[in-house]
């Protein structure tokens, strides 16, 4: 056992396993460990680095900050707050009664969306929450409940109550969503779950259905924003409107930032008092999340996420691969699906060739890397996968 092993095993919480490697410094796509061995990272952070490592603009929004102001409290409000309040209701669509919430992480706004969701009353009392089976949606107590992974909840049961689990399929939606239901929570594309596309006409239909029962639609973008999926938000390639988005991970683009979006009559719903967040909203992240979304918009990384998407899919299948079924997802998130339950031994020999991957369960391969991604990083992205397929099959 190396040193850090030693360390990490004796003084971080249990709950996470041991890390792959220690990492040092990184640039761009790239990263490289204490012991200078260099990797292309195909999983950014999960969705998160959406410039990659230490990318100029990145360092230069948090540096020129830092010396500015970084806190100041809910009792005063500032410059980038604002602007990023404006951008994100811009990018999402949210129009005239958009607003925003500011959290610190994933799972703070799907809280607040949960909150959100007691709120409506529309029609009369409603107690029920309808999330799909094998959703993720954080680890705090209430985007556990939320979460559609029984393992996940089961030690810490009782659950905050009324959230009912039901598949992603059209029939199971028509017969769930009715008056009693408050919000329906769902992600555009399940990436915990391996890269799971809902079916064809889902989002529509679970549009059509929450509206017409009076349910809050709320969709958790934290996975699939900020560009990752060739639009700027998943819902947009369904050309529907939510009643709320969540957002986190890739909108900071490294920075830890969180939120909530709301559209129409959702925008409403809170009132003075009723949720806030010491360091939500604060200037060093929403300074650093204004400029990491301006480099996305100004490189126009949501189009390279599109086109670079078609590229990588087509480079995989193109491998021969017998273990590759099929590529699964839309744009730069893509879950590679696996015949054998191997993912475990292709990520980790595709660190050996020098490449970062996750094996998000035991037949899929999830990719995430930064938007930034060109022809030179799906070159070498194919020569060292290849490898690891190989190594893993062998
Ligand atoms: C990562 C993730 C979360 C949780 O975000 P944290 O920042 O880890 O709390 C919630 N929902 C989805 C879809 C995610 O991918």
């Amino acid at each position: 056992m190396t040193d850090w092993q030693d360390r990490f095993g004796r003084r971080i919480m249990k709950s996470i396993g041991m890390p792959l490697r220690e990492l040092d410094h990184g640039r761009g796509a790239w990263v490289w460990d204490v012991d200078g061995r260099e990797y292309l990272d195909f999983l950014a952070g999960v969705a998160v680095n959406s410039l990659g490592h230490a990318h100029p603009v990145f360092v230069d929004a948090v540096s020129r900050q830092a010396a500015k102001l970084a806190h100041v409290s809910n009792y005063f409000t500032t410059e980038p707050v604002l602007e990023l309040a404006e951008r994100l209701v811009r990018l999402a669509g949210a129009g005239e009664h958009g607003r925003t919430w500011f959290g610190n992480s994933g799972a703070e706004a799907n809280e607040a969306a949960f909150k959100l969701a007691r709120l409506n009353h529309s029609g009369g009392a409603r107690t029920r929450i309808l999330a799909l089976v094998d959703a993720f949606h954080g680890r705090t107590m209430g985007s556990m409940a939320l979460t559609g992974k029984p393992h996940m909840r089961q030690p810490f049961e009782p659950m905050p109550g009324g959230v009912h689990h039901i598949p992603a399929t059209l029939e199971a939606l028509e017969a769930a969503v009715d008056e009693s239901v408050a919000a329906l929570v769902l992600e555009p594309i399940q990436g915990e779950a391996g890269v799971v596309e809902l079916p064809d006409g889902f989002l529509r239909a679970a549009r059509d259905l929450t509206h017409r029962h009076g349910a809050l639609l709320i969709v958790d973008e934290i996975q699939t924003g900020a560009g990752r999926t060739g639009e700027w938000f998943g819902f947009q390639h369904a050309g529907i409107e939510p009643d709320a988005i969540t957002v986190a991970k890739g909108i900071g683009g490294g920075f830890p930032i969180g939120g909530l979006v709301t559209f129409g009559h959702a925008s409403e719903l809170f009132q003075k008092g009723m949720h806030g967040s010491t360091f939500g909203g604060n200037p060093l992240a929403t300074a650093t999340a204004n400029a990491v979304l301006g480099e996305i918009e100004r490189a126009g990384l949501v189009e390279n996420a599109a086109r670079r998407g078609i590229q990588l899919r087509e480079r995989i299948l193109g491998l021969g691969s017998p273990l590759v079924t099929g590529v699964r997802g839309r744009g730069l998130l893509l879950g590679v699906a696996l015949a054998d339950p191997v993912a475990e031994r292709v990520s980790h020999a595709a660190l050996d060739a020098g490449l970062i991957v996750n094996a998000a369960n035991d037949r899929s391969i999830r990719l995430a890397p930064p938007l930034i991604i060109g022809d030179a990083e799906i070159d070498e992205f194919a020569v060292r996968f290849a490898a690891a397929l190989d190594a893993a099959a062998a």
